[in-house]
């Protein structure tokens, strides 16, 4: 077999085999296909699209490249997550203690933050001594005791993805519904789970800028869990403007503890409870969603998720202070507010300005071995709906560097789309598909 054949085929739109795509994988892990060659490749994918199957073998070939946990000795529906990534997206840290306080197991292998996105294993680390670093035998020997661990993606899951991840994220290549499709679901099928609920995101702060195609990359995804015989759903949702009102690492955990004592944002809260009334449903613990929601609401209210997630910080030897007084994490030398120039009503937050700000600040990275600021970033104290006055505050910086506020303090405000006519918020969940 050979690679410019099959960079000919792809250029020219014809759908390529199972072997071929399964040589591909094999050789680009091995080193014998070159970056540039990949590149080439997956730039055609980037103008031709793959079909299902071929979609669904990639997706296969990139799982089979590491190890396929194998969560047998865990007893009932283990139920994954995972979101297409967003700004201000914490939901993982909310979501994940309510559902395993509700009964269902949940083994969560979570990624780290890149580019204008956040990323859970990140905002987990600025809990002291949160150990994410896990064998497969303790993450396996925590789920059975306490339904739930949260582990990033060190040990060998589709290492294949992450070779060609990091290639697309330097070769324009991210934004292709098939190679999302594929890379999302080789790590979720790699990951053992029995079932899944995909969080597809929509909007400025997302990979896709419209609906059409985040139902396209639901369906393909929802199909693939199909065509492995795993119950998967996906629910589209709007990220039109950050999840709730917290950008940045500890700020992000402080609001997700404020959803687990039962205040925080309502979007953020509405997310959460939506999800997790699937994730139930998979695990066969209600029959419907609805039921879900409710049952969801009750162990927030009777102090079950907190507690729950207390006891997940501290399985994993972290400082379960840091959650019962959320005020002792990390916390930035300044802050400084930005006020609005104008009167009237937000029509719109543009989330990837406000994603690439806490970037900038050091929340996140630009490049994948780029140091990060735990302490920093943002909270909004507006948002779509609401009515703003001049030199009202848009926005908090929290930060610790004057050169990085310096960078940002222009195009915060400019993030905020204000308008004289009375605006109304916007829905956040968009469709489901199962
Ligand atoms: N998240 C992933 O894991 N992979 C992608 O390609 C995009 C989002």
């Amino acid at each position: 077999m050979d690679i410019i054949n099959i960079i000919e085929r792809k250029k020219n739109k014809l759908p390529l085999s199972e072997n071929e795509i399964n040589f591909i994988i094999a050789e680009y892990l091995k080193g014998s296909i070159p970056d540039y060659q990949m590149s080439a490749f997956l730039m055609t994918i980037w103008f031709n699209g793959m079909n299902y199957e071929e979609t669904n073998n990639l997706t296969m070939a990139m799982s089979r490249s590491g190890k396929i946990l194998n969560l047998d000795s865990i007893p009932g529906i283990k139920v994954d997550k995972h979101s297409t990534g967003g700004v201000g997206d914490k939901t993982t840290l909310a979501l994940i203690p309510m559902v395993a306080a509700a009964g269902v197991p949940v083994p969560k292998i979570s990624g780290r933050a890149l580019g204008h996105t956040g990323g859970t294993i990140d905002k987990l680390e600025s809990i002291k001594n949160f150990n994410t670093d896990l064998p497969i035998e303790r993450f396996i020997e925590n789920i059975n005791k306490i339904k739930s661990s949260i582990i990033s993606a060190n040990i060998d899951i589709s290492p294949a993805d992450k070779k060609i991840y990091a290639l697309r994220d330097v070769t324009g290549t991210i934004d292709s519904i098939p190679l999302i499709a594929s890379s999302i679901m080789s790590k979720k099928i790699a990951g053992g789970a029995d079932a899944f609920v995909l969080n597809v995101t929509v909007g400025s702060g997302a990979f896709l800028q419209n609906i059409s195609d985040a139902i396209s990359l639901g369906k393909i995804m929802v199909n693939i869990g199909k065509s492995n015989n795993k119950k998967t759903y996906a629910v589209i949702s709007s990220m039109d403007q950050p999840l709730g009102y917290a950008v940045g690492n500890s700020l992000e955990v402080q609001e997700a503890i404020e959803l687990l004592n039962n205040r925080g944002p309502s979007d953020l809260k509405e997310l959460c409870l939506f999800l997790g009334s699937y994730m139930l449903v998979a695990g066969g613990i209600v029959k419907k969603h609805q039921d879900g929601i409710k049952l969801l609401e009750e162990i927030i209210i009777s102090g079950k998720a907190l507690n729950k997630f207390i006891e997940i910080v501290k399985n994993q030897n972290g400082d379960v202070n840091q959650i019962r007084k959320p005020f002792l994490l990390p916390k930035s030398k300044y802050q400084e507010n930005i006020y609005s120039p104008k009167r009237g009503f937000i029509k719109k937050i543009d989330a990837r300005t406000v994603g690439q700000a806490a970037m900038l600040l050091g929340a996140g990275r630009k490049k994948k071995d780029d140091n990060i600021d735990l302490s920093v970033g943002l909270i909004l104290r507006k948002k779509i709906g609401d009515q703003i006055d001049v030199n009202d505050t848009m926005a908090t910086i929290y930060y610790n560097n004057v050169e990085s506020f310096n960078l940002i303090k222009e195009s915060v405000p400019k993030a905020f789309y204000i308008t004289d006519k009375k605006t109304s918020k916007k829905p956040l969940i968009l469709k489901v598909l199962s």
